[in-house]
């Protein structure tokens, strides 16, 4: 049995929260979403990275201490909200560990499969109040691979929730799922869990572009089960376009991925240096978006002002934007041409 002090599962009926914006009030004001590693025990088949990405653990995953990762939040001098995300953060070499250390000054929020042994650890161990979020994706297509897969999340999920942590299951509208989306709500609720959200599928499934492709039916059922506004904004404005719109990401807001380097947000590549390393800057200002899709919408309502940047910064952005996305493209070749020449490249690992 994984649990080792296994709370009592009796039927627990909560009836469905009213909706509203999900956003953790009275967070830090800087936040940094950390995609923390690449490994995941699911393959789930609406997931952002590839099979072959998610097989195998990044090298620099663990390459910093604990330690030293807490001490360049703590340098900063400002108090962040760590959003940390993977691969399956969990996976994270001695993560309990790390989350311990870097709670100690500021607070993190996790997306999380639930399927690791050490979330019982980490609900014990972690003090509920410096963690804003757990954002527990359900994924159920996966679990039901998997003996026990269901009732193994009931389990961690009612622990935490228990513990008094802020945790919530996500359910991804992927199209096969919705002939089974209702009666899945409706179980997982039976079982005590607390707040069930449903996360808007963007993508493509079999030729078709969604959200776009929803049917009304399907709108219906979305709208009478998403306790998120910001997910039905998602779904009917389409609220994800903040062209030109002045952003605080790049300021108070960044993307850092395993190795430490810092980009203005998950949709950007505009760089500002490693933060693992200590040479990089933040942003004075707030400056233009310079893209027409949003790809963390959460981040976009929440940092983009009600205000337009001029001509010349939105062209700057745009500028700097594509010198960003096009510098590795060309690195490669270069590197590439080096090589078919028969120098010696240096391509991070050896010499
Ligand atoms: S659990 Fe998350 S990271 Fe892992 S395959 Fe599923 S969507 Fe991707
Ligand atoms: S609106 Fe979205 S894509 Fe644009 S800068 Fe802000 S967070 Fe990044």
């Amino acid at each position: 049995m994984e649990n080792p002090c296994k709370l009592k599962t009796e039927t627990r009926n909560y009836s469905q929260p009213s909706r509203a914006s999900l956003e953790v009030v009275g967070a830090p004001e800087y936040m940094m979403g950390w995609h923390l590693n690449n490994l995941c025990n699911f393959q789930c088949e609406y997931c952002f990275c590839s099979k072959d990405t998610l097989s195998r653990e990044h090298p620099d995953c663990g390459k910093y201490s604990q330690q030293h990762i807490a001490k360049c939040f703590d340098d900063t001098g400002k108090m962040w909200r760590i959003h940390m995300s993977g691969g399956e953060t969990f996976l994270y070499p001695r993560f309990v560990e790390l989350a311990e250390v870097l709670t100690e000054k500021h607070y993190i929020s996790i997306n999380t499969n639930l399927s690791t042994p050490n979330v019982y650890e980490f609900a014990d161990v972690i003090p509920p109040e410096k963690v804003l979020t757990i954002n527990a994706a359900l994924h159920i297509m996966e679990r039901n691979k998997r003996k026990g897969g269901q009732e193994k999340y009931i389990d961690k999920f009612l622990y935490l929730q228990d513990k008094g942590f802020d945790i919530r299951l996500e359910y991804v509208t992927y199209p096969p799922l919705f002939h089974r989306l209702v009666k899945d709500i409706e179980h997982f609720r039976s079982q005590g869990i607390k707040v069930i959200n449903l996360k808007i599928f963007r993508g493509t499934y079999r030729g078709k572009l969604y959200p776009e492709s929803y049917t009304n039916d399907e709108k219906l059922v979305i709208n009478s089960y998403a306790v998120d506004t910001r997910e039905i904004s998602i779904l009917e404005e389409r609220k994800v376009n903040f062209f030109g719109m002045l952003c605080s990401a790049g300021k108070k807001s960044f993307r850092l991925d395993v190795s430490g380097q810092l980009t203005r947000c998950a949709t950007l590549r505009k760089e500002y240096g490693n933060f693992f390393t200590g040479k990089y800057y933040f942003g004075e200002s707030p400056v233009p978006c310079p893209v027409k899709e949003c790809g963390c919408s959460y981040e976009g309502m929440r940092l983009v002002q009600n205000q337009k940047g001029s001509a010349f910064s939105i062209f700057k952005e745009r500028v700097l934007e594509e010198y960003f996305r096009i510098r590795p493209l060309i690195s490669r070749k270069v590197l590439g041409i080096v090589n078919k020449e028969g120098g010696r490249v240096f391509n991070g690992e050896s010499l």
